[in-house]
């Protein structure tokens, strides 16, 4: 099972689409130890602990405690943790990037592209753009994880940058792209136009890089390709809302997933006593529920519909799909095909192996694990 550990709702940020109701409240350190030993008492031999926010990095010495903690654990049960990190990045310095190495924390940057797109909504309470202030931490942070991911957040107000944004930061060194919309956004005709514009350039860029073998993961096209591959048994791989990963609360209290932390009537329990199971059974069976909106739909199976999170942050209920995900996913899936037959029908070696090649995904891993340091 995977926990992710609610540090802090406090943010030394305030973007404007920012779903955080910021407060000074932060996780303890028994908290933390609690949430941890629960994720364990699942039972299974690998277990993710994600450190999350707000900023996580306004809690590095909880960081640091627990990691402590989960190692020894580690030695006195048959459990291996592994751990992410999502971050702002104005936090982040060498003495933290030396820790990480050490104990393999995976460090995800959220980064909106270009200095336009990123400045327009990634602001601290001064109001101040923070772009220039990633420069040098994105130079320190690729030079010791060439592999970390960046995590990319697009409007309708910074649509038209999504292309250029993403080839800026592939020109930095960034070769994981993990891309959402801000679907509680006031996306119009014109914008929902420009995003189709921009995947389409997207899809250009995608086959450059695959036709070069560049390594080079942009996840609104990967989950896209995988369902279509994999057809039914992507449906079985899909999230299940509360079961595979949980929420902890700065307080102890768990959610299933990360959107309804601080809304009380989606708890499913707490650290000390335990997962309500009964709470999480009903809260899983109402969301696996057929919406009435998809019924007959064509691509229900490769939809992302059944994301309780982000259904929940735009429409208030996990039974009603966000309309503007449901916009997403009718623009991306016919420019995902048209790129997946072309580079199917050429037979490109990088895009077999990536696709159709289980071991792939490890092959790569250890690609990525012996590049040199910069
Ligand atoms: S950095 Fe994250 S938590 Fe902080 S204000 Fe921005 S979106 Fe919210
Ligand atoms: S594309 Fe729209 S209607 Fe179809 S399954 Fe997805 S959300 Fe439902
Ligand atoms: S798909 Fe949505 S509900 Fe499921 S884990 Fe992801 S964010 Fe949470």
């Amino acid at each position: 099972m995977h926990m992710t550990l609610h540090l802090t709702n406090d943010c030394n940020l305030q973007c404007g689409y920012c779903y955080v109701c910021q407060k000074p409240e932060y996780m303890n350190r028994s908290t933390a130890e609690h949430a941890v030993r629960l994720a364990a008492a699942s039972g299974e031999p690998s277990c993710g602990i994600i450190f999350f926010g707000g900023e996580p990095l306004l809690c590095r010495d909880t960081i640091r405690d627990t990691v402590a903690y989960c190692r020894a654990m580690e030695r006195e049960r048959p459990v291996r943790f592994h751990f992410k990190m999502t971050t702002n990045g104005t936090l982040l310095d060498r003495d933290f990037l030396e820790f990480s190495q050490k104990e393999n924390i995976f460090i995800a940057l959220s980064h909106d592209g270009t200095r336009a797109a990123h400045d327009f909504f990634r602001r601290d309470h001064g109001g101040a753009g923070t772009y220039d202030r990633l420069e040098a931490v994105t130079d320190m942070l690729l030079a010791s994880r060439p592999y970390a991911p960046v995590m990319m957040t697009v409007s309708p107000e910074t649509a038209a940058e999504y292309a250029q944004g993403v080839k800026e930061l592939w020109q930095k060194g960034f070769h994981y792209f993990i891309c959402s919309l801000n679907y509680a956004g006031n996306w119009t005709k014109e914008s929902v136009r420009e995003l189709r514009r921009q995947y389409r350039e997207l899809a250009d860029f995608y086959y450059e890089l695959t036709k070069r073998e560049e390594k080079f993961y942009f996840s609104p096209f990967e989950v896209k390709i995988a369902s279509h591959i994999q057809g039914k048994q992507y449906c079985h791989e899909r999230c299940e809302l509360g079961k595979k990963q949980i929420s902890a609360a700065p307080d102890g209290l768990l959610y299933p997933c990360t959107q309804f932390v601080g809304h009380r009537e989606f708890a499913i329990g707490d650290v000390v006593g335990g997962i309500d199971e009964k709470k999480r059974t009903k809260l899983f069976e109402r969301n696996e529920l057929e919406k009435e909106e998809c019924k007959g739909c064509a691509v229900i199976g490769r939809c992302n519909c059944h994301c309780g999170c982000l259904n929940y942050q735009v429409t208030g209920s996990i039974d009603h799909v966000a309309p503007m995900l449901c916009q997403h996913e009718r623009i991306v899936i016919p420019v995902v095909d048209k790129l997946a037959k072309r580079l199917f029908q050429e037979r490109n070696g990088m895009f077999i192996q990536k696709h159709y090649n289980d071991v792939f995904p490890l092959i790569s891993m250890v690609e990525d694990m012996v590049k040199p340091e910069k």
